[in-house]
C-alpha cells in the first residue's frame, strides 16, 4: 500500500522519538532550564511503539528513524531495534544520535540490524562543544564516532550552524568529508527555543554554501532518494558528501515524506506545526482504530509550514520532546 496525502506526497517515510530525555542539554534544542520531563508513563511503552510502527508499516511506511531525547538513553533501545527491523515491508530502521554512548553500543547497533546512523556534532573544539551542549564532552562523542566507524555503521553528521557560535567551524567540518566516506550537513538553526540573541545566530544555507565554494572545489550531485532534505554536493575527488539542510531560508516542505511519532504518544505530520493527534485513546481500540488515527494525520498534513512568519507569536518548543 502507499500512503499519500492530499498534495499527492507520497509518505513513506516514520521518526520515532522514543524518550524525551537526553544527556545533552544543547542550547539550540533545549532552554538552560530543561524541559519538564514525562512522567515515566506518559512515555509510549516499545510495545505500543512497535504496534504504532507495525500499522504505520501497513500504510506504507517503508524507513523508520529512531530518535528522541538521546535515542541511545532509553533502556532496551537495542532489542527495540531489532524488533523494528522485523516488521515487514520495512526496508531500513536507522537513528539519530548525539554519539555520547556509542562508544559502548555502536556493536549492538549494528547487531540489531542498523546500518546507517546520523550523529549530531556541532564542534571540533572541546570549549565550543561544551558551550554548546551545556556541559557535553567532546572527546567521549568522538570516540563514539569512531567506534561507530570501525562496526561498519555508515555515517552522516549533522551540524546546526549558528552564527558567533560555531560558524567558524563549518570548513574544517567540511574537512572531514575529504578522507572520511561521511555525509557531513548543515543545518539551518531553527529559533525553537527562543533566546534572546536567536536572530544574529541564524545564518542561511546559501551563507554557508558560499563559503564553502570560497574554500573548496565543489561539485553539485544530483539529489537520490538517499539525501533526505539535503541539498547534496562533494569536494571534488573525495571521499564523502556534503549536504545542506535548509528548513528555514528554503523549506523542502513539497516533498516532505515524513510522519512523526512523540515521546508522549502524539502523531505529528510537520515538526513546525502545532497540531498533533493523541494516539494513546486509538491504542485502547483494535487496530483498525489507530490505522484510521495515523491515516487521518498523514492524508491532513499541511502543504508548507509559516513557521519563520508565525516565530515571534508560536510558542517556545522543546526539540527533545519531538525527536528534532
Ligand atoms: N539526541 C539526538 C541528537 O542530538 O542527534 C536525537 C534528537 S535531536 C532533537 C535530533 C536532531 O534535531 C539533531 O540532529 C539536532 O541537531 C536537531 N535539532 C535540534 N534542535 C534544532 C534546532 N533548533 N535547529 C536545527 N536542528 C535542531
Ligand atoms: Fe539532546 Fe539531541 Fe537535543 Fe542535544 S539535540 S539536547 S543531544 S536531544
Amino acid at each position: 500500500m502507499q500512503l499519500i496525502d492530499s498534495y499527492q506526497r507520497k509518505i513513506n517515510y516514520l521518526r520515532l522519538s522514543i524518550t524525551d530525555r537526553c544527556n545533552l542539554r544543547c542550547r539550540y534544542c533545549m532552554p538552560a532550564k530543561g524541559v519538564p520531563a514525562f512522567k515515566h508513563d506518559e512515555v509510549l511503552r516499545y510495545e505500543s511503539l512497535l504496534r504504532i510502527a507495525k500499522v504505520a508499516a501497513c500504510l506504507g511506511i517503508k524507513k523508520i528513524r529512531v530518535t528522541g531525547g538521546e535515542p541511545l538513553v532509553r533502556k532496551g533501545v537495542i532489542n527495540f531495534l531489532r524488533q523494528l527491523n522485523r516488521i515487514p515491508g520495512v526496508s531500513e530502521v536507522t537513528l539519530t544520535t548525539n554519539g555520547i554512548l556509542l562508544q559502548d553500543m555502536a556493536e549492538q547497533l549494528k547487531d540489531a540490524g542498523v546500518k546507517r546512523i546520523n550523529m549530531s556534532l556541532d564542534s571540533l573544539q572541546n570549549e565550543t562543544y561544551r558551550s554548546i551542549t551545556r556541559g557535553g564532552d567532546l572527546q567521549q562523542a568522538l570516540a563514539g564516532l569512531e567506534q561507530a566507524e570501525q562496526a561498519g555503521l555508515q555515517i552522516k553528521l549533522n551540524m546546526v550552524v549558528m552564527r558567533g557560535i560555531n560558524d567558524q567551524e563549518v570548513e574544517d567540518f567540511a574537512a572531514l568529508s575529504v578522507e572520511r566516506p561521511w555525509s557531513v550537513r548543515f543545518i539551518e538553526y531553527m529559533p525553537v527555543v527562543r533566546e534572546e540573541t536567536w536572530r544574529s545566530q541564524v545564518i542561511s544555507g546559501a551563507e554557508i554554501l558560499s563559503r564553502l565554494r570560497d574554500n573548496f572545489d565543489l561539485e553539485e550531485l544530483s539529489r537520490s532518494t538517499l539525501c533526505g532534505p539535503a541539498k547534496p554536493y562533494r569536494i571534488r575527488n573525495t571521499m564523502g558528501t556534503i549536504g545542506i539542510i535548509t528548513p528555514m531560508s528554503n523549506h523542502f516542505c513539497g516533498s516532505c515524506n515524513r510522519l512523526r511519532i512523540t515521546a508522549g504518544g502524539f502523531a505529528k505530520s510537520c515538526l513546525l506545526s502545532e497540531s498533533a493527534t493523541d494516539l494513546r485513546p486509538f491504542l485502547r481500540q483494535g487496530d483498525d482504530a489507530l490505522r484510521s488515527a495515523l491515516l487521518n494525520v498523514a492524508t491532513k498534513k499541511s502543504l508548507q509550514h509559516n513557521f519563520m512568519e508565525e516565530v515571534d507569536d508560536c510558542a517556545a518548543f522543546s526539540m527533545a520532546r519531538i525527536g528534532g
